[in-house]
């Protein structure tokens, strides 16, 4: 199973990817966290990459595709990947339609989680990462991914793990500019699901939406619900033919 998640920064698609991900034992391919690892790593990519990512630019197409088209023909992406946080173009649209195309792979599934921007930042402001685990869902300002509180200090409401916040969540120009690059229509991240859209108006493929304003619990059943009506779908159309 092959899904690309689009959604802009703070809509919960992160959380909602974990849970998709562990549905169907495929994996979690997030641009962003392969970016951090390599900065972390001290990579000549993530040397290259770390001053666009600070100031909440995208990191050239030149860096950024090759990676995650390396990524998702790794051995462990057989069963399938979770694309999060790419393509965020139009260009790199294109780019991993036809990688997949020459690999001979298909994009089962296009998610969409929509909400509203201002909604979306306070969101971002909230989050904090646990140092265990890129999948342990923390946010200070939604109630339903609370962390704990250890006398005064938040730690992790999965394992009680510590807690960090990324640099580029606390900055609100970094933010207002990696939402101003999502909700552009002509060049930006809508204009990369308005490819895909068109691709589904032609019959190839299908982009679901998602209510993202909603409690973390109910985007995630709506989600299950379409991912086992889709599938429920795909095994009735092959038997119709
Ligand atoms: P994210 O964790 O998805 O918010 O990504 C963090 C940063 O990594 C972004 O602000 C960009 O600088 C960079 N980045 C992530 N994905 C991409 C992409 N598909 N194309 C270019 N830059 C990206």
């Amino acid at each position: 199973m092959n899904i690309l998640i689009f959604g802009p920064n703070g809509s919960g698609k992160g959380t909602q990817g974990a849970m998709i991900q562990k549905m169907y034992n495929i994996v979690h391919v997030e641009s962003g966290v392969l970016f951090r690892d390599n900065i972390r790593g001290g990579t000549d990519l993530g040397k290259q990459a770390k001053a666009y990512i600070d100031k909440g630019e995208l990191v050239p197409d030149e860096i950024t595709i090759p990676m995650i088209l390396d990524r998702i023909n790794k051995d462990d992406c057989d069963n399938g990947w979770l694309l999060d946080g790419f393509p965020r173009n139009p260009e790199q649209a294109k780019a991993l339609e036809n990688a997949l195309f020459e690999n001979n792979m298909i994009i089962d599934f296009i998610l969409e989680i929509i909400l509203d921007r201002d909604v979306a930042k306070n969101r971002i402001m909230g989050r904090r990462l646990c140092v265990n685990d890129n999948n342990h869902p923390n946010n200070i300002f939604i109630d339903a991914i609370m962390p704990e509180k250890k006398g005064d200090v938040y730690v992790c409401r999965v394992c009680g793990g510590e807690l960090t916040v990324r640099e580029d969540d606390q900055d609100e120009n970094a933010i207002n500019k990696r939402h101003a690059i999502y909700f552009d229509e002509e060049n930006g991240t809508r204009a990369a699901v308005e490819y895909f859209k068109e691709l589904a108006r032609k019959g190839r493929g299908k982009v679901y939406q998602v209510d993202g304003s909603l409690p973390v619990n109910e985007v995630r059943d709506h989600i299950k619900s379409l991912l086992h009506n889709h599938r429920f779908y795909n095994i009735q159309s092959k038997r119709g033919r």
